[in-house]
């Protein structure tokens, strides 16, 4: 393929999708943030042949094979590419429950995701989980990408959201029984078993669990399954090696999730000691995702979002930060995860704002911060440690080229005017394209009437 690429891209151009059929790839001259925690190593080169890092060091540039193509990273940081562990590729970025679970039939779901998912490898993200999907589309999109149907990241993917008749986080919008939009209702030991099953069958890399819900008449979240529900699906799960993934907000939900082998617990919040002793004890991995909740707090008056709850969301990233940062020091590996798929978290803005959250709000250094988002990412995409998410020999060719110090600075990875280069299994992704956009589908949004009664009194105060 010929050296097409305008100043600053130098080499292959075009969309990567899926499938890289690469030439041998040198980054020359940058500074290397590994993603191990590992301080930052000027002046390094990395060679890349096929999906795989060959060589890291100074110097190694001169070992490349002369058909190699070069970027210059002179300047720039070299790190691995950012894997975001909560994501929902098949929302389609609703406004509201309302619009998640009744304006998104699966077929306009699909073309939503197959659109938006490109977006995520633009702005730097090479890997990441989605957990639940619209109408158990996860699988398919994840094989589309890996067969160059679609351009985007590496996928891990669960289906439906297995919830029990109390629902999850929509209230009455779940029915009694059956699915609707991302979740799947679960009446009793044998559907739990064989759902689970069922699943594996059709493709889940991993089972995701409501373990909360939202009950209307009650304040914040209740655990809404029992121990023996639980272990029904962690052990049916396991029998067939895949992962289990909860979404627990509030701590009894992380306390039961760990003591019942849960693999990877979304939000934790409020988790107490007893929650936290349990998270260490069985070795789970915790994804806080504050970035929904920071996003409302501190941007939601800018969209118009209904902001009420804004200091229940800070009290509730504070009162969980304080008990995640023991969480970190007694190992528990830390995921970042944006839940981009939102109207407060579209796709390809804000998959790096839990870096900086994880410094600001539970006091991680950068260095250890950008390992939450890289290295520990390995485990939402069910690879082995070291073989993805760092920039190592023999590990995944999945890197950034960042104008920038991230260790200074963490707002440069958010920052798509920053990212030089994305390497996706090898392959540069073509960053100069523009940025997609589109209108908005015929029933796609909620008509609102008003957003406040018309009373007389407004009238005549
Ligand atoms: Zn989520």
């Amino acid at each position: 393929m010929p050296s097409t690429g305008p100043p600053g891209h130098a080499g292959r151009t075009g969309g990567t999708v899926g499938r890289g059929s690469s030439e041998p790839l040198v980054i020359t001259g940058g500074t290397v943030v590994d993603g191990t925690g590992g301080p930052a190593a000027p002046g390094t080169d990395v060679l890349v042949d096929g999906d795989r890092i060959v060589a890291v060091g100074a110097g190694v540039a001169a070992g490349a094979l002369p058909e190699a193509v070069t970027i210059d990273a002179t300047g720039c940081t070299v790190m691995p590419g950012l894997i975001d562990a909560h994501c929902h590729v098949t929302f389609g970025e609703p406004a509201s429950n309302d619009e998640l679970f009744s304006h998104r039939p699966a077929s306009t779901s699909m073309l939503l995701a197959a659109f938006n998912v490109p977006k995520l490898l633009r702005a730097g993200v090479t890997g990441f989980l989605d957990a639940d999907c619209i109408a158990d589309l996860g699988p398919a999109l994840r094989d589309g990408i890996e067969a160059g149907l679609v351009e985007g990241p590496r996928m891990a993917s669960g289906l439906n959201a297995l919830l029990t008749a109390a629902g999850g986080t929509a209230g009455r919008l779940i029915p009694d029984e059956g699915g609707i939009g991302y979740a799947q209702v679960v009446r009793n030991r044998d559907e739990i078993v064989r759902t689970t099953r069922q699943q594996v069958k059709y493709g889940a890399d991993w089972i995701k669990v409501h373990l909360t819900g939202s009950l209307p008449n009650r304040t914040g979240e209740l655990t809404v399954w029992s121990r023996d529900e639980l272990l029904a699906v962690t052990e049916t799960a396991h029998a067939l090696d895949t992962p289990v993934v909860a979404h627990c907000r509030n701590a009894d939900s992380t306390l039961l999730a760990a003591t019942c082998g849960v693999d990877l617990i979304l939000h934790a919040s409020h988790l107490d000691d007893r929650a936290l002793e349990a998270v260490v004890e069985s070795g789970a991995a915790v994804a806080p995702t504050f970035t929904f909740l920071a996003n409302l707090a501190d941007h939601g008056a800018l969209v118009g979002a209904a902001t009420a709850q804004v200091d229940i969301f800070r009290g509730e990233i504070e009162a969980t930060a304080a008990v995640l940062r023991r969480a970190h020091e007694a190992g528990v590996p830390l995921l970042c995860g944006s839940e981009s798929g939102f109207s407060l978290t579209p796709y390809g803005h804000w998959h790096a704002r839990e870096v900086e959250l994880f410094v600001d709000v539970l006091g991680l250094t950068p260095l250890e911060a950008i390992s939450c988002a890289t290295r520990h990412g390995a485990i939402a995409l069910r690879r082995p440690l070291d073989s993805i998410g760092v920039v190592a020999v023999d590990a995944a060719a999945d890197l950034l080229v960042v104008d920038g110090d991230p260790t200074q600075d963490l707002g440069v990875l958010g920052d798509r005017r920053r990212l030089r280069h994305v390497v996706s299994r090898g392959v540069p992704v073509d960053l100069d394209r523009p940025w997609p956009e589109r209108d908005p589908l015929p029933g796609e949004h909620v008509g609102v009437w008003s957003t406040q009664l018309l009373t007389r009194d407004l009238l005549d105060p």
